[in-house]
């Protein structure tokens, strides 16, 4: 008996011991026969490829590519290699080698579960200063309905935090409330938790309500923080499809004497009602969130390679 694939999703969770995994499913007629997992190769791109074949099962589903942007698994590719024959070709940002977790049922469910572990190693102990804008009395741009900016910059600025807490990181907040505070003491708490990197979490605004552009800012003379701004840029076009223009000049001069990179990114143009209306999705500022996270991670990593 074949079995036919009606369904392939990716999830993020935690294994049956609690540490973070990352998932591909499977839901299937019955089990798969013979399930191969390759091992991991290196892409020109500098990812890793894993190609996963399962014999015996042909698709029902659509053969489909499907972006995943979890920080650890890239994108996967399901493919109906011949009859009876699916191949599912993963890419990875780090070289991990999956466990197949089967639940037997109607339907059938096949998971390949891949262990976040390479993340925490990345980010274990790291300080990352994020700079909510704005806050207080100072509002930032108002969307056409009523959203602010002091409160958008907020909100993308905790999905941020979760995610880095999530992999050992420690996040520093220049604000934690919707207090009104300035420059020098955002900078001020900045130094003092001897922060590595800022990331400033800004929206774009314009008085013509078509006007929708996004942009990002870099610390004046300093390579890093445009490479910082540059990796959270692709990774925004990867995630969300939103392309950032720059680098401009930070609008603060103050930042630009910080001692440790500061890129400033305005990934939503506040003033635009489909932008607006977007925001008010929790799995969009989700994303919003987890594409900046996949840029601090890159540029960690591209930092890494040029030191070695
Ligand atoms: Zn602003």
């Amino acid at each position: 008996v074949t079995s036919k694939v009606l369904n392939a999703w990716p999830e993020v969770g935690l294994s049956s011991v609690g540490n973070p995994v990352s998932r591909i499913c499977f839901e299937s007629t019955s089990i798969p026969g013979g399930v191969t997992i390759g091992k991991p190769r290196q892409t020109a791109e500098g990812d890793y490829e894993i190609t996963v074949v399962m014999e015996k099962a042909n698709l029902v589903m659509a053969p489909d590519h499907i972006l995943v942007a979890d920080g650890l698994v890239r994108k996967f590719e399901v493919l109906q290699e011949r009859p009876n024959s699916i191949h599912v070709t993963i890419t990875l940002e780090h070289p991990v080698v999956p466990e197949k977790d089967e639940s037997p049922g109607t339907p059938h469910l096949t998971r390949f579960v891949f262990p976040r572990e390479p993340l925490r190693q990345v980010f274990q102990g790291r300080i990352i200063g994020i700079d909510p804008g704005h806050g207080g009395k100072d509002r930032g741009v108002k969307g056409p309905v009523n959203l602010l900016e002091k409160d958008v910059s907020m909100s993308i600025a905790r999905e941020l935090q979760d995610l880095l807490l999530g992999c050992g990181a420690v996040p520093v907040m220049t604000r934690t409330d919707d207090a009104t505070i300035g420059h020098e003491e955002r900078l001020r708490t900045l130094r003092n938790r001897s922060a590595e990197l800022c990331v400033q979490v800004h929206v774009s605004g314009h008085r013509d309500p078509h006007w929708q552009k996004y942009r990002w800012f870099a610390k004046k003379g300093c390579g890093q923080s445009v490479s910082l701004g540059m990796n959270i840029g692709e990774a925004l076009l990867e995630r969300m499809g939103i392309r950032i223009e720059g680098p401009g000049a930070l609008p603060d001069a103050i930042w630009d004497s910080t001692p440790f990179p500061v890129a400033q990114i305005e990934p939503l143009c506040l003033t635009h009602f489909v932008d607006e209306a977007n925001f008010r999705a929790p799995l969009f500022r989700k994303r919003i969130g987890q594409a900046i996270y996949n840029g601090i991670h890159r540029w960690i990593l591209a930092s890494r390679r040029k030191a070695s």
